[in-house]
């Protein structure tokens, strides 16, 4: 077996001789051969949605894969590097051969949600009663009641954008944007530095290099990246000798002694534990004030200003009170937030408030970065803004050795699909908010959902409805019914065929969500086709590999581009969905072109056609941090207005704003709604602020009593949501809650006992494991186990099985599904 000339036969080409039975031949008959079957290799690389994207070698025999080994293009370095995939990246071929791959079509012909209300079909049936349905949907109630389903990509770029394609193709669908993991940060972040989402700047990991201290909230490189090639093993690398202080409900992986102190913090309250930090910094004059003045907008207070983007728009002064500096000191609310106030609430000693400021201000370069836990709550935007003012406090953006306060991430060289369909309708909303589509679809609206609409279809305020229910939802990978918030709600509400007509999704693994589907299709895995794909999602070592089919698909799979290209033909609309492909190679020649195309920056290390592209099967390339101002750029967020300030940012001021007009404005529009706790303090504020969220640590709601425990969700290294669940990981590391000895010992629960843990809205059953390596009050639960709903209780321990998705953060509307009020008990 032969596959271009990377392929190549490992194995030796002689014979082995077939192994007989002691004396049961005679010594003259001749001894059969059988030839040995060569082992295969072949270049892929992980398909688990942890943003790292390992290249591995895919050794397979037979066309079956055997195992997983490292790839070694290039010479190995620092910058250049041969990946080294974790755990579950060694463990593919375990969930490539799992019991839940679907190998052919399935229709449901039972009642939704139930595992046994699935018949095979053919793909010609598939096709056919798909196409049919969807096309009814589309004349029925328009373009408005169609979804394309939220979901992450798995593999390379035969993605979820062909699902769009199709549904634009057909007439239009509505999108969501941002995504479960980081919405409230990517948003929170726009009203700051000026550019919001994917347009905003970060800094990378690698840049801790030029730093002198790191302050660390909940960031956890080690679990959640745990590669070899990406964050994770870029974090091991440059932390080594630096002082480190790190706050988490957890004690994770990612400290292990690499820090110098590490502390518990209340889940939900590190912006309260910054503002007793901003206090003792002000207090002590240990603030940049220069920093503060030039470069930044609101600390201080500030006079009538012109913005410098739009003569109309004036700028109202920002009275002392107002500011900053006066939230903290106390000077409108009569609270000063110093550190013993703030040691009440975040749990963390006031001495160790006071000593990490100290160690803050006094470090030359200091590095504070926050992990995406800290904004997937309900006052996640705050929070996050919080960890970001901390560093501005002290100059600390801008600088060699700094980061923004946010997670390190990628600058975006992904590969780019070819130019799509334009989406006909413009009609968008927050990943999170899909679930209220059901029944709320009719009157979500711009201000009170952040549904994005036609300017067209807005009335003179800027507000507007989507005024349609949802009806039909078309959802490829990402098990989103799994990883919303409330899955027992979501269940029901997607239970009835009268009111979603037709859910389809395109997946590789059966998940809790298929069982709502009416068509379930399965996909092929980058193993078994051919792929385009980016690999090392990080700033320092990049690259983009060819996947090159190693083994025989494990059924009757296709990919995404040629099922969705069979629904459009029989739709009548195939020629609007190919962007001018007519199979799977064309799709990855047409996106390789259009991203070389796209991307002159990387013409030196992109060949300039296809062909030479899959002749050189991977190509990496690195930027090392080095003492230029091109490196600066590249790793350091907002190093050119810091150093040189020519261009104002593009937030009305110009300035980084601590505080925000644009957030003023917003929450005079704003109604705060029901749930939101009356003593909260806040909820769309100027100045970033700690508050008071639904089901937090200080919610004082009567109907919260007997849940005086906290769940604090995270990303567990044993699976990557729900992804490699079946794999040999769940030996070496079953899926388990983590109990402080305090609370297991208060309710007498050991390692090892089957617990139930309630919320107010419903109950997951998981095993405990009893460990000081949790904070006392708080439950940690990693995300992702499946739901598995038995009388009402989920068996499977999923943790969105006790939050809510009906209590929405308050300006990006994302669902706090890192936490929630909860109570445990053995069962
Ligand atoms: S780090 Fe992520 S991409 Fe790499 S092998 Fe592990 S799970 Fe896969």
């Amino acid at each position: 077996m032969q596959r271009r000339d990377f392929l190549k036969l490992s194995a030796a080409t002689g014979t082995v001789s077939c192994v007989t039975a002691c004396g049961s031949k005679s010594n003259d008959e001749p001894v059969p051969t059988i030839p040995e079957v060569a082992e295969v290799e072949t270049l892929s690389a992980c398909e688990a949605n942890c943003a790292a994207t390992c290249a591995f070698k895919v050794i397979s025999r037979d066309g079956v894969l055997n195992r997983i080994e490292q790839e070694d293009f290039y010479e190995d370095g620092f910058d250049i590097r041969q990946h080294r995939p974790c755990a579950k990246g060694m463990s593919a071929a375990q969930k490539i051969y799992a019991p839940e791959r679907i190998k052919n079509p399935l229709k449901r012909v039972g009642p939704r949600g139930y595992k046994d209300s699935y018949v095979e079909i053919s793909w010609e049936q598939a096709f056919d009663e798909i196409a049919e349905k969807l096309s009814a949907v589309y004349e029925n109630y328009g373009p408005k009641a169609v979804m394309r389903g939220t979901g992450t990509n798995h593999g390379g770029s035969h993605s979820i954008f062909w699902v769009d394609n199709l549904l634009c193709a057909a007439g239009g669908c509505i999108t969501p944007f941002s995504a479960m993991s980081f919405s409230q940060v990517e948003r929170i972040m726009g009203y700051v530095f000026g550019k919001f989402r994917h347009e905003r700047d970060f800094s990378s990991v690698v840049e801790i290099q030029n730093s002198d201290f790191i302050l660390s909230f909940g960031f956890n490189p080690l679990e959640v990246n745990a590669s070899g090639s990406g964050l994770g093993f870029e974090y091991n690398h440059v932390v080594e000798g630096k002082p480190m202080v790190v706050f988490d409900p957890r004690y994770t992986d990612s400290c292990l002694g690499r820090e110098q102190e590490f502390h518990f913090v209340r889940p939900g309250t590190d912006a309260a534990l910054i503002e007793g930090m901003a206090y003792h910094l002000i207090e002590n004059n240990l603030i940049n004030e220069s920093y503060l003045r030039e470069k930044c907008y609101g600390f201080f207070a500030e006079e009538e200003m012109i913005s410098p983007h739009d003569n109309n728009r004036i700028l109202p002064a920002v009275t002392e009170e107002e500011s900053y500096r006066g939230h903290i000191l106390g000077l409108k609310d009569g609270v000063a937030k110093n550190p013993a106030w703030a040691a009440k609430i975040s749990g963390v000693p006031e001495s160790v408030i006071k000593s990490t400021a100290e160690q803050l201000a006094a470090a030359k370069n200091p590095y504070v970065v926050a992990g995406w836990g800290v904004q997937r709550q309900l006052t996640g935007e705050d929070n996050a803004r919080s960890v970001t003012t901390l560093a501005l406090l002290v100059g600390a953006v801008g600088n060699r050795g700094n980061s923004t306060g946010e997670l390190p991430d990628s600058k975006g060289y992904m590969f780019s699909l070819p130019p799509l369909v334009p989406n006909p309708i413009t009609c968008s909303v927050n990943y999170h908010a899909w679930p209220r589509l059901v029944r709320e679809g009719e009157t979500m609206s711009v201000i009170k959902d952040n549904v994005v609409l036609d300017p067209a279809d807005l009335d003179e305020s800027g507000d507007g409805v989507i005024g349609q229910n949802l009806k039909a939802l078309f959802v490829r990978g990402g098990n989103p019914f799994n990883q919303a918030g409330d899955t027992h709600k979501i269940r029901e509400l997607l239970s009835d065929p009268a009111e979603v007509e037709l859910i389809v999704t395109i997946d590789t693994h059966l998940t809790p969500s298929m069982y709502v589907n009416d068509y379930i299709l399965p996909d092929s895995t980058m193993y078994e086709r051919d792929d385009f794909a980016s690999t090392n999602m990080n700033n320092g070592a990049m690259g983009f590999l060819i996947a090159t089919q190693g083994i025989e698909p494990v059924g009757n799979v296709k990919s995404t581009f040629e099922i969705c290209l069979e629904i459009a033909k029989r739709m009548g609309i195939d020629d609007v969905y190919s962007s001018g492909c007519s199979n799977d190679e064309e799709s990855l020649e047409a996106t390789y072109n259009f991203t070389r195309m796209i991307r002159p920056d990387l013409h030196s290390y992109m060949p300039e056609t296809w062909a030479e592209m899959k002749e050189k099967q991977m190509i990496k390339w690195a930027h090392p941090v080095e003492d230029s101002d091109e490196s600066a750029r590249w790793h350091v967020g907002y190093w050119d207005y810091v150093q040189y300030g020519t261009e104002p940012l593009e937030t009305p001021t110009g300035k980084i704003d601590i505080y925000s007009h644009s957030l003023r404005e917003f929450a005079e529009i704003s109604e705060i709604p029901d749930y939101w706790p009356k003593d909260s303090g806040g909820y769309i504020n100027a100045i970033p602020k700690f508050m008071v969220g639904p089901e937090s640590y200080l919610d004082s709601n009567e109907a919260l009593d007997d849940f005086p425990l906290q769940l604090c969700g995270y990303h567990t290294k044993a699976h990557v949501h729900t992804q490699y669940q079946s794999t040999w990981l769940k030996e070496a590391m079953s899926p388990a809650a983590w109990v402080n000895p305090t609370d297991a010992a208060a309710r007498g629960i050991s390692s090892g006992d089957m617990i139930e843990i309630e919320s107010p809205r419903g109950k997951t059953q998981v095993e405990a494991k009893v460990t000081p390596r949790v904070m006392q009050g708080v439950v940690g639960l990693g995300q992702g186990l499946r739901f598995n709903p038995e009388n009402g209780t989920c068996t499977g321990g999923n943790s969105n099985a006790l939050t809510s998705h009906d209590y929405n953060s308050p300006i990006e509307k994302g669902t706090g599904v890192a936490n929630c009020r909860i109570n445990i008990r053995k069962v």
